[in-house]
């Protein structure tokens, strides 16, 4: 195996990224438009809802983004997440467990912060379909996730073990 730089693997995992949410463009289309939604951010904030767990490089690529923005944001946001871990538990959780939370990384009026530079796959799969039909086949986020296994193993020689995305973060600025 040939290893990595987290820095070369961030790059690699931005085209990642954008490769599927090319393969997932024909989807969406059939999808409620985000723009005419009557409670935006719902799929971010709801704490029953959002489960989004992230491998150790997607928490890396996150950071950076994070570290791109205004700094009072940028504290802000950091302040939310270290918040959003134990106002959920999330440091308790075991494999089973829920680690369901509201997202730190939605900020009202913005929306989310990390779209356009590190969002993670399964955000970039959802939408609000009406027929389940619609939906793309699962198939294609389980193999982009393997993708991404893959890099994480080239960086850091170990299996990439999801977190709940605000856990992940905070365990590498801890
Ligand atoms: S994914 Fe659904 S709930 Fe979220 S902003 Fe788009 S339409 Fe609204
Ligand atoms: S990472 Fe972005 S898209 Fe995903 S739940 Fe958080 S705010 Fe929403």
């Amino acid at each position: 195996m040939k290893w990595l730089s987290e820095t070369a693997a961030i790059a690699k995992l931005t085209s990642i990224r954008e490769r599927f949410r090319e393969r997932l463009a024909g989807f969406e289309a059939r999808a409620k438009s985000c723009a005419t939604c009557t409670s935006p951010g719902a799929c971010c904030t709801d704490a029953h809802f959002v489960n989004v767990w992230i491998s150790r490089l997607e928490a890396a690529s996150i950071l950076r983004s994070i570290s791109e923005l205004e700094p009072v944001l940028k504290n802000d946001v950091m302040e939310r997440t270290f918040r959003t871990v134990t106002e959920y538990g999330l440091d308790e959780i075991d494999d089973e467990g829920p680690g369901t939370y509201s997202c730190p990384l939605f900020e009202p009026g913005r929306g989310c912060l990390v779209h356009h530079t590190a969002k993670p796959l399964p955000c970039i799969a959802h939408a609000c379909y009406e027929q389940r039909e619609d939906l793309p086949p699962e198939y294609l986020l389980t193999e982009t996730e393997r993708e991404v296994d893959s890099l994480n193993r080239r960086v850091y020689r170990d299996d990439a073990i999801p977190k709940p995305l605000p856990l992940a973060l905070t365990e590498r600025i801890r």
